[in-house]
């Protein structure tokens, strides 16, 4: 078995409290309100992903699904001069694809297994997880059946998180706000998916807002690491202290 290796999240705080970063050998999902970071964070790991290990990185290539066309190379390339990196190498690095429905990212899922046998890669972003299952799965009736789908998208996912040593990092989106629509008389700060995500999660971390452009993450669901939360920045170089 290959050795577990940790991605600097940009800021110490946010390591320390993950025990030293996104982790390899399994999934990490990252779930909150809109503008809470989300995007920002994957984006910086990215970065962090390709630096050597003894900086904290993953010392490896990126698999970047990007269900919400919300992948920014302007931003990938500030976030690595921030790390002394080549900006347009950084995001050569970086493989970028789109995915609108389940088959589309269950397809690229099949083809990140197959340039992991050829590459060293050392991440897979996938943000966000639940935007296809939304589309494809609209119905009410439809519920039981995408659960059933996003059962086996997930343990694929997992699957490639060990084979090749790489960390699934994916981020989730929250219920809707009950103010916005009073059919959903529920909890704001809860993350969709239901018992199939929370389950294939290993690391589950809540982001919200503190103030200006203080974040707050707090560890929501995680066997091995204890409960706690810290305060990150999201700065033009990416998440920071
Ligand atoms: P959504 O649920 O809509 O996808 P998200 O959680 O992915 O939201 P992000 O897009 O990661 O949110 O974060 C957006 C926030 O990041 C902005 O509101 C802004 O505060 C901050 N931000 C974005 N770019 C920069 C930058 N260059 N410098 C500083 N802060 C930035
Ligand atoms: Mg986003």
């Amino acid at each position: 078995r290959k050795k577990m290796v940790f991605i600097s999240t940009g800021s110490s705080n946010f390591d320390t409290l993950l025990c030293g970063g996104i982790e390899t050998q399994s999934i990490t999902e990252v779930f909150g309100e809109f503008r809470t970071g989300k995007t920002q964070l994957v984006h910086t790991v990215c970065v962090t992903a390709q630096l050597p290990k003894s900086m904290g990185g993953g010392q490896g290539k990126v698999i970047y699904i990007d269900t919400e066309c919300t992948f920014r190379p302007e931003r990938i390339k500030k976030i690595a001069e921030r790390f002394d990196l080549d900006p347009e190498k950084t995001l050569e690095n970086i493989l970028v694809a789109e995915a609108w429905t389940v088959d589309r990212l269950n397809q690229l899922i099949s083809q990140a297994a197959g340039l992991m046998m050829e590459d060293t890669f050392s991440l897979v972003v996938v943000d966000s997880i639940m935007a296809p299952f939304r589309v494809d799965f609209s119905g009410r009736g439809e519920l039981s059946e995408r659960q059933q789908v996003l059962g086996k998208t997930l343990s694929r996912l997992h699957k490639i998180a060990e084979q090749f040593n790489v960390a699934v990092f994916m981020t989730n989106q929250v219920m809707a706000d009950p103010g916005m629509n009073a059919a959903y008389a529920v909890d704001p700060k809860k993350p969709i998916g239901g018992n199939i995500m929370a389950h294939a999660s290993t690391t589950r971390l809540y982001l919200r807002k503190g103030r200006g452009e203080q974040r707050v993450c707090k560890i929501f669901d995680s066997p091995l690491i204890a409960e706690g939360e810290c305060v990150f920045q999201i700065t033009d170089g990416g998440i920071a202290d």
